[in-house]
């Protein structure tokens, strides 16, 4: 049994992990990251299959995000955006709802083929607006409704709350329910508002590949199982001794009994890869499915945003569902889904669509509460991160990591 002693060991190298480690590294304090896949990242994946770049299920990076530019040199990535807005698609018939300071060109398509009443869309510049004023922490206030709630005060038409914001947001929040708090969805409103929707060249990978130049040393392939006074036990058999011990796991609680409770507080997310020849025209939105008896929550084309994600003379179709932990057989699902998408989209030729790939992540997203105090907790020289402390997304996970790094750092240089 090997032993060693270090003054850092942060469990998980999710972007929670890698962006406190990177925190304590400019500021000379060396740490160690155990993470128990082969890879950095957690969440926040790509791999590669057949030529085509797959992130483990349909994400997208918000050039808006305030932690961005504390975090990683954004023109590494080399982002491309999606079209600011959808196309919102029923049983084949098609509308359109897009930002008009950012794509002037399609005013006309979003005036004369808008999805809901015209008094929806003089509610939503409104909404827009009072988001321009809700401060960075405005989504951690407590005193909350429902997104759904608070869109039906706001008297917006069930069309408009069915056709576009249950797939839209219902889709960012994996939660068709719109069961999550309107403050954290005035919150995000303003970032899809002042920001972009955008995929780096190489993936959502490269965000957290990115990070690990940053970070100290990492060990992949080593699983903490638990922890006993001040030493960390791992599955290979060896044991690692550290004054102060973060764990960055996500969801799994093994090794600290927990921040978070059980499976119940999470959401799941499905996504299914489809390959298919080149799109003659190009599509570079998001298309939203209002059918309420699809399957198909919206699909996009990453490989129309970033031209790595497919091989030449080819797309990639992402396909995110609406419901998740079935035991899915994939060619069962693939004509299941090519069926509907040739009702809600006749314009591509979907006959040349095939299997590729898909991803059911059960622990997709933390069911997250208004009102957390702090983005991390600390108890002793214990200190647990990530997104279902802070809030959940990425900007979430980087804050927390970042937040833990500053208070870690002060308490080092203080000598505790
Ligand atoms: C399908 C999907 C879509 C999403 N879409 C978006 C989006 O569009 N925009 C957005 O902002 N956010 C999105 N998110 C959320 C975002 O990915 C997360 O909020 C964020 O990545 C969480 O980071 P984290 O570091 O807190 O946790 P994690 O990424 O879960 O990292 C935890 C790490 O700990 C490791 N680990 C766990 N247990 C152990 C152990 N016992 N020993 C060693 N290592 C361990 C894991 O392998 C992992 O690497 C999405 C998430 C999913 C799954």
């Amino acid at each position: 049994m090997n032993s060693s002693q270090y003054e850092v060991v942060i469990i998980g190298a999710g972007l929670a992990g890698l962006r406190l480690s990177s925190e304590l590294q400019r500021a000379g304090i060396q740490s160690l990251i155990v993470e128990k896949s082969d890879q950095p990242g957690g969440r926040v994946k790509t791999i590669e299959k057949e030529g085509f770049l797959l992130d483990l299920g349909f994400q997208v990076l918000l050039d808006s995000y305030d932690e961005l530019d504390k975090s990683i040199t954004i023109e590494k990535l080399d982002l491309s955006s999606f079209d600011s807005g959808a196309i919102l698609v029923n049983k084949g018939t098609k509308k359109h709802l897009f930002n008009p300071l950012k794509h002037p060109e399609k005013i006309l398509n979003t005036l004369f083929g808008y999805p809901g009443k015209f008094s929806d869309m003089v509610r939503i510049l409104r909404m827009a607006y009072r988001s321009v004023f809700s401060k960075n922490d405005f989504y951690a206030r407590k005193d909350s409704v429902s997104t759904r709630q608070f869109l039906l005060q706001q008297g917006f038409s069930q069309e408009i709350i069915d056709s576009f914001f249950t797939p839209f947001f219902g889709g960012v929040f994996l939660d068709p329910q719109l069961e999550v708090s309107a403050n954290y969805f005035l919150w995000l409103l303003d970032k899809f508002r002042v920001g972009n929707a955008c995929l780096p060249k190489l993936g959502m990978g490269q965000i957290a590949k990115s990070m690990t130049t940053t970070s100290g040393e990492i060990r992949f392939g080593e699983e903490a199982t638990s922890i006993v006074k001040n030493t960390i036990l791992l599955k290979s058999g060896k044991e690692i001794e550290a004054k102060w011990i973060v764990n960055a796991t996500g969801k799994e609680d093994v090794v600290f009994g927990g921040y978070v409770k059980n499976d119940n507080e999470f959401r799941s997310a499905t996504t299914v890869y489809l390959k298919g020849p080149k799109l003659t025209t190009s599509l570079k939105s998001l298309v939203l499915v209002g059918n309420p008896e699809s399957s198909i929550l919206h699909f996009s084309f990453p490989s129309e945003i970033q031209k790595n994600y497919a091989p030449e003379g080819f797309s990639l179709c992402s396909v995110s569902l609406k419901w998740s932990g079935l035991n899915l057989d994939p060619l069962e699902l693939t004509e299941k889904i090519l069926k509907e998408l040739s009702l809600e989209y006749p314009d591509i030729s979907w006959s040349g669509y095939s299997y590729l790939a898909h991803f059911d992540i059960p622990y997709a997203l933390p069911k997250w509460t208004t009102g957390n105090e702090s983005t991390f907790t600390v108890l002793d020289h214990r200190i647990v991160i990530g997104d279902h402390v802070a809030y959940p997304s990425i900007n979430g996970a980087l804050k927390s990591g970042r937040e833990a790094g500053e208070f870690l750092r002060k308490q080092i240089q203080a000598g505790m």
